[in-house]
């Protein structure tokens, strides 16, 4: 079969991908191992997750805070088999809609394997056999997978990765995470809000290390109210199944040796790229020495013609991330001039309190040396904090001591992920703190915090403080 683009891998980068290629008038053959599109994201990370997150929380807050409205519920319990049926039907009902795009746009879907016979030849191997695709140009998009301890093999029952974490066939009474990342405060979230005792073993001496130290604190600290126990700057050096319990022995920061004991250790580590199956030697392509799939600023690989985009070729593994990049290779493809600014990807933790941030943090400016300022404003402050009871957290501003250019924005707390996006809008049109501080928020809303966090950053002007 002889198409203008084969892309490989139909999860949120390879099937975005392939619509922006469709819309631009190219023939595009999108080729799939599974049924089912939507990858990783849809399946098994981003939509059952947050499914699981949105459920959690809310028997959370009904059995922890609606006394506080004047809500009164008796005898509130957890239907198990119905949270994940209905996680089960979202999931599924996310994919048919990936699949109507596929028809409405005119895309043909291979189910198979992928593997390339030449630079711009791919066989898929399917369920109905072998099928031949050329194309002038290959867009892989094969995403990632779990990192395995080098000493503990996951064994999919008791310990296990964020895939069956998703799928338990219980609520365990007590899990225990290796890695204080997203995928380990997340997935901890949703079972110490259905009441399972969770410990985490982080090796570094913080939450979510790969963000603002400050977010990091605040997050333990109110993840701690949930019950979560944290041994942070401890080094895993045994995991063990014993029957029905893992057994995970580690050495704390202080040096005191850790012998922790649970129904189930979830293994969250980070993810590794996923090259299986592709046969890159028979496009001349080759990873780099962590599994990556190299590529340039064009996002295209060391053969003219191939291009990759999405958690294959690392930096943040997230699906907006990746679905950008599908747009921007599919505008190159298709003669236009498409801009993508990598550092103003935001990053979002879907805890409650939510966390997210985009542009540089405090800790990054101290790294590099460069002077700025910094406006803070808590959510205490809010009218419309107080009026949900939603009262944890903090906007942080930072911005250029002579330019006033906002620099990062860091906040944790209620609506964050959604929040983030007026942050994301400032920095990609270079916003100073002044101009957000001018904008009129409506009020009581928790986007005033970003005003007032703006206003801090103009010289202590925040009006609630
Ligand atoms: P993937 O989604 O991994 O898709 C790759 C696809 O390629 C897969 O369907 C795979 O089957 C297919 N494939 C691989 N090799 C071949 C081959 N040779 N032939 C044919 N098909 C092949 N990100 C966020 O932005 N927000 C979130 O809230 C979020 N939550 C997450 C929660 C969890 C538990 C996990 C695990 C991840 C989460 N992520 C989240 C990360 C997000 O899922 C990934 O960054 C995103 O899916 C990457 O997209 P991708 O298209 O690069 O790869
Ligand atoms: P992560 O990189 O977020 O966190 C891994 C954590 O494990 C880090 O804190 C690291 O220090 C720690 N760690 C590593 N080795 C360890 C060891 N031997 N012992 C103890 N701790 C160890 O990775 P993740 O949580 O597995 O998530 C994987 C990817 O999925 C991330 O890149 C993330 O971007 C993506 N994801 C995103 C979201 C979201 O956007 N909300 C949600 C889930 C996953």
């Amino acid at each position: 079969m002889m198409v203008d683009v084969t892309v490989i891998g139909g999860g949120p980068g390879g099937y975005v991908a392939a619509i922006r290629c469709a819309q631009l008038g190219m023939s595009v053959a999108l080729v799939e191992q599974y049924e089912r599109l939507g990858g990783t994201c849809t399946n098994v990370g981003c939509i059952p997750s947050k499914a699981l997150l949105d459920s959690s929380e809310r028997f959370h807050e009904a059995a922890k805070s609606y006394g506080n409205h004047g809500i009164l519920l008796d005898n509130l319990r957890v239907d198990w088999a119905a949270m994940r049926a209905r996680k089960d039907k979202v999931v599924q009902l996310t994919a048919l809609g990936i699949d109507k795009l596929m028809e409405k746009n005119k895309i043909t879907r291979l189910q198979g394997v992928g593997r390339f016979t030449a630079p711009g030849r791919v066989a898929v191997d399917g369920p109905a056999g072998t099928t031949e695709l050329e194309s002038r140009h290959v867009i892989v998009a094969t995403g990632s997978k779990p990192l395995d301890l080098p000493f503990c093999r996951i064994d999919k029952e008791r310990i296990i990765s964020s895939t069956e974490a998703l799928n338990l066939p219980e609520i365990p009474k007590r899990l225990l995470i290796i890695g204080a990342g997203v995928i380990g405060l997340e997935l901890g979230s949703v079972f110490a809000r259905l009441g399972t005792r969770v410990e985490v073993v982080e090796a570094l001496e913080r939450c979510i290390p790969g963000m603002d130290s400050e977010l990091g604190k605040e997050l333990e600290r109110s993840l701690k109210k949930l019950g979560f126990v944290f041994h942070l700057g401890a080094r895993v050096s045994n995991v063990e199944r014993q029957g029905d319990e893992v057994l995970v022995e580690a050495t704390s920061a202080k040096g005191k040796e850790l012998a922790l004991k649970a129904d189930y250790c979830l293994v969250a580590i980070g993810r590794k790229p996923n090259t299986q199956g592709l046969n890159l030697a028979a496009a001349g392509l080759a990873v780099d020495a962590r599994g990556f799939l190299p590529v340039n600023e064009r996002l295209e690989c060391a053969v003219p013609g191939i291009f990759a985009i999405g958690d294959v070729i690392g930096g943040a593994m997230l699906a907006h991330k990746a679905e950008e990049e599908g747009v921007f290779v599919a505008e190159l493809l298709a003669g236009q001039k498409p801009a993508l600014n990598h550092h103003l990807i935001p990053g979002v933790v879907y805890t409650w309190p939510e966390v997210a941030a985009v542009g540089f943090s405090e800790n990054d400016l101290q790294a590099q040396g460069r002077a700025f300022k910094k406006g803070v404003f808590p959510f205490m402050a809010l009218g419309r904090a107080r009026a949900a009871g939603e009262k944890e957290g903090f906007v942080k501003i930072l911005a250029d001591p002579l330019t006033d250019e906002i620099l990062g924005v860091q906040m944790i707390g209620p609506r964050a992920a959604d929040l983030i996006a007026e942050a994301v809008t400032a920095l990609e049109y270079k916003a100073s703190a002044e101009d957000v501080a001018r904008i009129c928020h409506a009020h009581p809303t928790y986007a005033e915090a970003i005003k007032e966090a703006a206003l801090a950053a103009t010289g202590d002007r925040a009006l609630h403080l």
